[in-house]
């Protein structure tokens, strides 16, 4: 998906996550998972093959997409909304899971069982997030300090202390209100 700025998409297995939680363009209202042909092309370019979404489970995975932005927005340091994680919660419990070791003895998380395309897609959330925290990457996967944005964006800075998508649109955004506020000035005029 392509990234604003300059901003370099999430690795792997990150960008799963990323792509699903900006899915849904908070700012435009753009919504990309309008059927459930739109899920089989975004599970399709992740990698899983052959699904067959209902429009019932597309509803779920818009539900779930939107409790993965609430990490995100954690990520960022601003309180999450407690519902969405106890809502993310219960869908991670709806698919169990078991470490398999592969040949090279690299370990993954995969489903105990086989489900449905939506447990295939959660099961694949769980292995992303265990691999990412592991790699200790998880929590730079961060959404927007812009409320109105909330682009979810991978956080590739020395410090791991970047607040905004972008510096360029809502960083100086929020820059440019902060200075109004300060000089209650009108929009006319520029910061210095
Ligand atoms: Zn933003």
């Amino acid at each position: 998906m392509e990234q604003p700025g300059s901003r370099q998409p999430a690795p792997p297995p990150l960008d799963l996550i990323q792509d699903l939680a900006n899915s849904f363009d908070l700012e435009s209202g753009r919504e990309s998972l309008v059927s459930p042909r739109d899920m089989d092309a975004f599970a399709r370019a992740h990698g899983m093959h052959g699904t067959r979404f209902s429009s019932a489970e597309l509803h779920d995975v818009r539900q779930f997409r939107d409790a993965l932005r609430e990490c995100c927005i954690a990520h960022a340091g601003h309180t999450p909304d407690p519902a969405q994680l106890s809502f993310l919660n219960d869908v991670l419990a709806r698919v169990p899971m078991n470490v398999r070791v592969a040949p090279d003895a690299e370990p993954t998380l995969e489903a105990a069982t086989p489900g449905t395309h939506l447990d295939a897609l959660v099961a694949r959330v769980q292995d992303a997030i265990y691999r990412a925290q592991v790699q200790d990457s998880w929590t730079r996967l961060k959404a927007c300090e812009s409320e109105t944005c909330r682009w979810v964006y991978y956080d590739n800075s020395p410090s791991g202390r970047s607040r905004w998508c972008t510096m360029s649109v809502c960083g100086s955004r929020a820059k440019m209100r902060a200075y109004r506020a300060r000089k209650g000035t009108s929009q006319s005029e520029s910061p210095p």
